[in-house]
């Protein structure tokens, strides 16, 4: 018959709608900023840089090897290497980004930044309400914007970053296997949400 089916479609909106005064799950309206539904595991925006310790900038694993920067598609990260070297979270001297700054409103959310990068230094956050009224330098976040702690990476993707520390605590310790234990990246306390 013609229009059956606009005639079911319109019976499920129907069966919801009256549903909803009574079973809470056929609410499917979020009250959005007020309310706010969870976001999976595998939610992806923008990059961001992790640190181990409280310390943003000796703990910042990532060594300026410019590998994303190489990587990335639409080249919107920006980085320009230390002269010198200063001691990472495990006292081992490395270059570290002077400047590590990413275009995220030229960032197409692709992750191969994440891939490339052979010292889990960088990972994809969730935070998305980033919008701003400028064009230009306010959707260019720096270094000290994107440094996030390990502790804030274990609050937004818990499965993948504990796999990520159990992975680096191997590597640790097949590097030292005379160590007495291998020292895994500490979860330092949790670095306040951006807004
Ligand atoms: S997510 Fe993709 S586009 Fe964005 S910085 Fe990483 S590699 Fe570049
Ligand atoms: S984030 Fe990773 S790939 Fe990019 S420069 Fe730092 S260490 Fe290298």
């Amino acid at each position: 018959m013609i229009g059956s089916g606009i005639l079911k479609g319109m019976a499920v909106t129907a069966r919801n709608f009256v549903g909803s005064y009574f079973e809470k799950e056929r609410l499917i309206t979020v009250q959005y900023p007020e309310e706010r539904s969870p976001l999976p595991e595998n939610y992806r925006n923008f990059p961001f840089l992790i640190y181990d310790t409280d310390d943003a900038e000796a703990g910042l694993r990532c060594v300026a090897c410019k590998i994303c920067e190489k990587e990335c598609p639409p080249q919107c990260i920006y980085i320009v290497k230390s002269e010198d070297k200063k001691p990472d979270y495990m006292g081992k001297p490395q270059f570290y980004p002077a400047v590590f700054d990413i275009d995220i409103s030229v960032c197409m959310s692709c992750q191969i930044c994440v891939e490339v990068c052979p010292f889990e230094a960088i990972k994809m956050d969730k935070v998305f309400e980033l919008s701003t009224r400028e064009r230009f330098d306010a959707l260019l976040q720096r270094k000290s914007e994107l440094s996030k702690s390990n502790t804030y990476y274990h609050g937004i993707h818990p499965i993948e970053a504990a796999e990520v520390d159990a992975k680096l605590a191997e590597a640790a310790a097949k590097k030292k296997p005379a160590a007495p234990a291998a020292q895994s990246p500490a979860v330092t306390s949790p670095k306040p949400s951006p807004t």
